[in-house]
């Protein structure tokens, strides 16, 4: 049996238990020793690292191999909680390979009386056996969890951070000697500082001398119980880091304590808003005026649903990690942000998109409970209507936006202005309205305006790859019900309590950033194609509703900062040449500015992710999203492009 053979995802002979502690077969290993857990991570983690003094830094990075059970993260958060200042950060990124199950994690967790409530927290967001990045918000976002599924060294060696400890956990390097080779020891020391430590439960030869070749001075220290010994080093000599072969993709230095204005209250501004308010920043949200009431998230109803891809590459895997993440975020949210019944088929009506369905979901393997195929008589069942069978996703659904936005960053605390142009002055940005009155000052603004943003993002020949369209929906009082959500060819929400259900959406190019006029012939569209699905209506019910999308030329967000387009021509003009981008310099950027906009037609979903990446890119934690992903979301990307193909 593989490691997926398991009916969610899991190989059901993974754990063993032996008396009462979890035993995983494949590596031959318990997950903790059997005497006093608690005091094991206490004594080789905790105190190996000097966690205490750790804790008195205002934003604190811990990585670790092997997150197991949880439990020296479990005991890191209490602690870092009892210690860390109101306003304090913590991040914990961990690489599992063999994530357990939720019921293994649970029976693992019952033998932690005290630490039952964050675990409890913990488990409700667990991804389970999904291979990727999981971000997982705690304690009202001061806890990021950053859970790698997968190998260790691929896992790290995508990402750039910079450890403040190191927690390195797994099984013992002769059951696991993949966790514990020469190329993860590298990682190790590519993520981290002169100054960095690390501790372990094993002081085995080899591992020993494997930190040392990579800079680390290792010392043993006695072990926990029954063990002779355990180690503790930290970082003498900092890794040699060879020339960027992007160095335009070089992130601008972290703000911690930058005043913020945020252009823009959609999904993309709030969410943004919220997790920049979380981790401590000053933050002013704006709010355009009626007249930007084009904005897409002032829609009635948004579906929830994930763009599945097959494929590694950052565009199919940014999209499923952020409805991932979205989902988590979401499920911590009051439950009345959801209109109707949750669950989404994507139905397959003839073999070649049932076997497409299948590859798919053989590729993505995630468990039943995220992603399943069911038959025909059950998508019957479940949409109240004859229906194909196909994808089933019980997550997806309906939400109310206007709920939603008011939850992440409420309606009275947005300032209502219409910003015409920027200024900088001082070191400090100066918003300006229409007539020309600065209505607000920052440090750093992020344009989170949707379409808007193509006003005031610095102009340029390359352009963002910003495209701006027209969409149109319907709501209407429905006959008959859905039981569930259906995408193909557009979408059928479920039907609300109220027997109210949405159905769309079209998508057309449109060239003016202001009102769309509703279209009678879309809406004709839009019945035609979802005909068999469409639950019964009376026509006189429908509401149609309009608004922009912005989406960009490759279905990927702006996300990051602004650069400055004069410097950037300069700097990598070499491209057009084809000469060595060892050598170019690193970029300049507009300092300060920051942009998250063109979400398309998939806003509610990505901007969970996005908040998150761009706050962390702004206080200097870890990313959600590897480096192939950062890379492909930045504005530079368009101008870059340009300069390769020397036009
Ligand atoms: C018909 C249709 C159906 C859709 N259905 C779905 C769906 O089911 N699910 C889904 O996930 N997505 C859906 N989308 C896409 C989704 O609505 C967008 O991706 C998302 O709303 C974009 O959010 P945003 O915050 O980036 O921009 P917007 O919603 O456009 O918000 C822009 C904000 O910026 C403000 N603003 C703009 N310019 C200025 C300025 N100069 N000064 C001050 N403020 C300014 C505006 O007032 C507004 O607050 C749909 C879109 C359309 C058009």
């Amino acid at each position: 049996m593989t490691e997926t053979d398991g009916q969610d995802g899991h190989d059901p002979d993974a754990i063993d238990w032996r008396d009462g502690i979890p035993y995983a077969a494949r590596f031959g290993d318990l997950y903790y020793s059997a005497e006093d857990p608690r005091g094991e991570v206490q004594h080789t983690f905790l105190d190996g690292v000097d966690f205490d003094a750790l804790c008195r830094q205002p934003t604190l990075t811990i990585a670790e191999t092997g997150f197991g059970t949880g439990l020296n993260f479990l005991e890191a958060w209490q602690r870092w909680e009892a210690l860390a200042s109101p306003d304090a950060q913590f991040t914990f990124i961990s690489v599992e390979a063999f994530p357990m199950s939720q019921a293994d994690l649970e029976q693992a967790h019952a033998l932690f009386p005290a630490l039952a409530d964050k675990a409890a927290q913990l488990r409700r967001q667990w991804p389970g056996f999904i291979r990727g990045s999981h971000l997982i918000s705690l304690s009202e976002g001061r806890i990021r969890l950053i859970l790698l599924i997968g190998e260790a060294e691929k896992m790290f060696a995508a990402r750039d951070f910079t450890a403040d400890a190191w927690f390195l956990d797994g099984f013992a390097p002769a059951q696991n000697p993949d966790m514990w080779r020469d190329a993860v020891f590298h990682q190790i020391a590519r993520l981290s500082r002169p100054g960095t430590k690390l501790a372990s439960f094993t002081a085995a030869g080899m591992v020993r001398r494997g930190l040392a070749e990579v800079g680390f001075d290792i010392v043993k220290r006695p072990g926990f119980g029954r063990k002779r010994d355990c180690i503790a080093g930290t970082l003498e000599i900092p890794v040699d880091r060879p020339a960027s072969k992007t160095p335009w993709t070089k992130l601008p230095t972290p703000r911690p304590g930058a005043r913020i204005a945020v252009i823009g209250a959609g999904i993309a501004g709030r969410c943004l808003g919220a997790s920049l308010i979380n981790a401590g920043f000053e933050t002013t949200v704006i709010q355009g005026p009626e007249s930007r009431a084009w904005a897409a998230s002032t829609l009635p109803r948004a579906l929830i649903a994930p763009k599945l891809i097959r494929g590694d590459q950052p565009y199919p895997r940014f999209w499923r990690q952020a409805y991932l993440d979205a989902l988590r975020v979401l499920d911590g949210i009051a439950p009345d942000i959801w209109c109707g019944p949750r669950g989404l088929i994507i139905p397959a009506p003839d073999q070649g998109i049932r076997d497409r369905q299948a590859a798919l979901k053989g590729e993505l393997a995630w468990p039943t409970d995220i992603l399943r195929q069911i038959d025909s008589s059950e998508a019957a069942d479940r949409l109240g209507r004859a229906c194909p069978g196909g994808l089933f996703l019980p997550g997806a659904g309906i939400l109310d936006p206007s709920r939603l936005l008011e939850r992440l960053v409420p309606d009275t605390t947005l300032l209502q202005t219409d910003v015409k142009m920027l200024s900088r002055t001082g070191g400090r940005w100066s918003l300006h309205d229409g007539r020309n009155t600065v209505v607000a000052t920052a440090d750093v603004v992020i344009l989170a305006c949707g379409p808007g943003a193509v006003e005031l993002l610095p102009e340029h020949d390359a352009g963002y790859g910003l495209r701006i369209g027209s969409g149109q929906l319907f709501q209407a009082q429905g006959a008959t019900a859905s039981g569930i959500s259906i995408l193909h060819d557009g979408y059928v929400g479920s039907t609300d309590a109220s027997g109210v259900f949405v159905a769309g959406a079209t998508s057309e190019g449109w060239q003016n950033i202001g009102p769309v006029p509703v279209d009678p012939a879309a809406t004709d569209r839009i019945q035609n194609r979802l005909a068999d699905y469409l639950p019964d209506f009376s026509t006189e019910s429908m509401n149609a509703w309009t608004g922009l999308r912005c989406d960009t030329v490759d279905h990927l967000p702006l996300a990051g900062p602004v650069q400055n387009p004069m410097a950037f021509e300069t700097a990598y003009d070499g491209l057009r040449h084809g000469k060595p981008p060892e050598a170019m310099p690193d970029p300049d950027y507009e300092p300060g500015l920051f942009c998250l906009t063109g979400l398309g037609a998939r806003g509610f979903q990505a901007a969970f992710t996005l908040a998150d990446q761009m706050t962390a890119m702004l206080s200097g934690n870890p990313l959600p999203l590897d480096r192939d992903m950062t890379d492909a979301l930045l504005p530079n990307r368009f101008q870059i492009r340009n300069l390769r193909r020397n036009l």
